[in-house]
């Protein structure tokens, strides 16, 4: 009987998958110094974020066959050193694709209407300042006819621009990788249209965008930094549900304090699980705590894609 670990925890319809495969599912979190113990016990672990599968680790478990990552970004395993041993790494990457785009919604949502402030004074002031918390709060903005600029056009970056496109709003894209094509939209009643979009110059996405939102991975340097923010409009705003280390954070405090951007949203942070104070109490910055992929809906997906990838490996 194949044994997995899903030690940071795998999604009841996926568990239940497995198991009516005759797959054993254990999702007891093992800590990350008993590991190397534990998963001698298993043919397969799978991960989130949470736990690390480093080379050390992987040296000592030469009896897992398949490492299963519930999401996207696989920083957290040595891909290719377990690649190298043999083992199958898999992952779940458009699975939450929609997930993170509507929390890119749901930032600009909430800045454009000062939603990030007005939530944090109501509770302390709104008996007391109501009329002047309703003057402070007046010169909201409406997102339709808006321009998204989207820096990364691969699946994030597209749900992205196929949510913008459904309210309304113009769409700048620009990607390492040129794109040409359309993207599909979907409505009540099983209709749908085609819109077709090309990607543009990353300087007039930077240049001509009401508000920027970075679908990018991280690779060395910041992608937004002083002097990106020169470039941009006055009263920008600049959402971040990518990585930490895609926005250079002292800029972008620095933009926000002078006006030159309007308001931040932000799902990711350098030095994750420590931001900067600077930012978590900024009263210009719409916070969430890496969530962007969050939902019922996607951990559903996910835990169901990662069990077909992981039936499929054993039963081939
Ligand atoms: P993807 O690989 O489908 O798309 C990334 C795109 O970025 C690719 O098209 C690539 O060509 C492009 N790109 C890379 N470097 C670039 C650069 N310097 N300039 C312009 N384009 C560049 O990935 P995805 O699934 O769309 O994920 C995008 C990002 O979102 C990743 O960093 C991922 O880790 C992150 N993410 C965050 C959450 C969250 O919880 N907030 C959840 C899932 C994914």
């Amino acid at each position: 009987m194949i044994k997995i670990l899903a030690n940071d925890g795998i999604d009841p319809i996926g568990k239940k998958m497995l198991e009516e495969a005759g797959f054993v599912v254990d999702t007891e979190t093992v800590p990350q110094d008993k590991l190397a113990e534990a998963l001698l016990n298993y043919d397969g672990i799978t991960v989130r974020s949470a736990t690390k599968l480093r080379k050390e680790l992987i040296d000592q478990v030469p009896n897992i066959k398949l490492i299963g990552r519930g999401g996207v970004g696989m920083d957290n395993i040595d891909v290719e050193y377990a690649r190298s041993k043999g083992i199958t790494v898999v992952n779940t990457p458009a699975a939450s694709s929609l997930s993170v785009a509507e929390l890119v919604f749901a930032h600009l949502f909430t800045g454009v209407r000062f939603l990030q402030d007005s939530n944090r004074k109501m509770p302390v002031e709104g008996n007391t300042r109501f009329n002047d918390l309703k003057k402070a709060y007046a010169k909201g903005i409406e997102l339709r006819g808006k321009t998204i600029g989207i820096i990364g056009f691969g699946r994030i970056g597209r749900e992205t621009a196929t949510v913008a496109l459904g309210l309304g709003m113009n769409v700048l894209a620009y990607d390492l990788f040129p794109f040409e094509g359309s993207l599909s939209l979907s409505f009540q009643g099983g209709a749908s249209v085609q819109i077709p979009v090309k990607t543009v110059s990353l300087e007039e996405v930077i240049t001509g965008s009401d508000f920027i939102s970075l679908h990018t991975p991280f690779a060395d340097k910041p992608i937004l930094g002083a002097e990106e923010f020169a470039k941009m409009k006055k009263g920008v705003a600049v959402v971040n549900c990518s990585r930490g280390g895609t926005i250079d954070e002292p800029a972008l405090i620095e933009a926000l304090n002078n006006g030159k951007v309007a308001f931040a949203g932000l799902d990711v942070f350098d030095n994750e699980p420590t931001p900067k104070a600077e930012l978590l109490q900024h009263p210009k910055v719409s916070l969430t705590p890496h969530i962007g992929a969050s939902t019922n809906e996607a951990q559903e997906r996910i835990g169901a894609e990662l069990a077909n990838l992981i039936i499929d490996h054993f039963n081939k």
